[in-house]
């Protein structure tokens, strides 16, 4: 099996998996509770909440709320940080987890525009400098986009954000760039970020939301108070343990695996521009995380190529997986593609497991696929 969509998911780190093991079958106590092993699990927990922040760059007194996903940390980011009768500006090309919430506050009669994006999927600052101004109470953009990999400069944007208006409290959607790039976030404008443990080798089902010191949303879940009553819930210590053991070793590879992971990428585009005619990458010539490739091919439609290279055990995908039900791609469409280009898209997205071999066996197939559909007018 050749597995090249490590955007959608990732294969838990063998110390992730016994990680969790311990912490289910050994240190299974609530961290709530009031004996010692329960404690020593709360110690553990606050201290994974430092080991985060060092891998974001965030200062200490800084906070992170765990929850069950980068979903829910999105969600709780705009319900909880909008302001009554303020704007609430959100970028268009968004994942889901904030797009679709953006859109259900604006059928709760919130007044939410959203900004454009370039062509290169990046966002586009002149149309955030023209929606820009002082009504705006809550701004989210992302850091990485998860269909192209195009990187927002989150320093300098948000910086622009608050010189215009210093009151607008600004999320960023960190998903595809945790552990990737390093966010320095104590250097930015960014009052909220988020981050996901599944797409750094840690488990499914965890997520965390970062926040500037003081900053408190408006809860979305009521319960017994935990995450210093922003998350009510047990914690799952298990996942949580998963995530921050990931994250350490991420972060301790991160500069080795993006060079690892551009080398990759090259190669893979070396060898496509000699064995395939007729396709173009979207995304971001300058600023582009190597890690994720979005490529058109003329002529094809995307998820039959994709049930092609199934076939021969090689997994890739058309784009997010949130996506994978709709018609079309809301954010190819945003950056201006046709509508043979975004049929024609698919989405690979490497991880430091990959191999060179990999890259060249799935060029090889990925050719053979393309020019058979090609004959056949598919
Ligand atoms: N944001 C981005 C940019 C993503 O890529 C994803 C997952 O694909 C999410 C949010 C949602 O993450 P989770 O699966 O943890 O809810």
């Amino acid at each position: 099996m050749i597995y090249f969509d490590n955007a959608s998911t990732t294969k838990v780190y063998p110390e992730v998996a016994e990680i969790i093991t311990k912490y289910n079958v050994e240190k299974f106590f609530n961290p709530s509770s009031l004996y010692l092993p329960a404690i020593n699990v709360k110690k553990d927990l606050l201290n994974a909440k430092e080991e985060i922040k060092k891998c974001l760059g965030a200062n200490q007194q800084s906070q992170i709320i765990f929850l069950s996903s980068a979903t829910e940390a999105n969600n709780l980011a705009l319900f909880g940080l909008c302001k009554k009768g303020k704007k609430i500006l959100v970028s268009q090309g968004e994942h889901a987890s904030v797009f679709n919430t953006a859109n259900e506050l604006l059928n709760l009669g919130f007044d939410v525009d959203f900004i454009k994006i370039k062509s290169d999927g990046k966002l586009d600052i002149d149309d955030l400098k023209s929606k820009i101004n002082n009504d705006v109470g809550l701004i989210s953009f992302m850091n990485v986009s998860n269909e192209t990999g195009a990187i927002n400069n989150i320093k300098e944007i948000s910086n622009l954000i608050k010189t215009i208006s210093p009151e607008t409290i600004i999320h960023c959607d960190g998903v595809q760039a945790f552990c990737k790039i390093y966010p320095d976030l104590k250097n930015t404008n960014v009052d909220a970020y988020t981050i996901s443990s599944h797409k750094i080798h840690g488990p499914k089902g965890v997520g965390a939301l970062w926040l500037k010191p003081n900053l408190k949303p408006k809860p979305q879940i009521w319960g017994g108070g935990q995450e210093n009553g922003l998350r009510s819930g047990t914690e799952n210590t298990a996942g949580i343990m998963g995530f921050v053991t990931a994250a350490k070793k991420m972060f301790e590879n991160m500069k080795n695996n993006y060079i690892y992971i551009e080398n990759l990428r090259k190669n893979f585009i070396e060898l496509l521009k000699i064995k395939c005619n007729d396709w173009e990458i979207n995304g971001s010539a300058d600023e582009n995380l190597p890690h994720i490739l979005s490529i058109s091919f003329k002529g094809i439609k995307g998820e039959t190529l994709l049930h092609m290279l199934e076939e021969k055990e090689i997994f890739v995908s058309t784009g997010s997986a949130c996506n994978s039900k709709h018609i079309g791609n809301r954010v190819l469409q945003s950056m201006g593609k046709l509508k043979t280009q975004m049929e024609g898209n698919i989405r690979i997205s490497f991880s430091e497991t990959n191999t060179l071999k990999e890259t060249e066996i799935v060029v090889e197939e990925i050719s053979k696929c393309v020019h058979k559909l090609r004959e056949l007018n598919y």
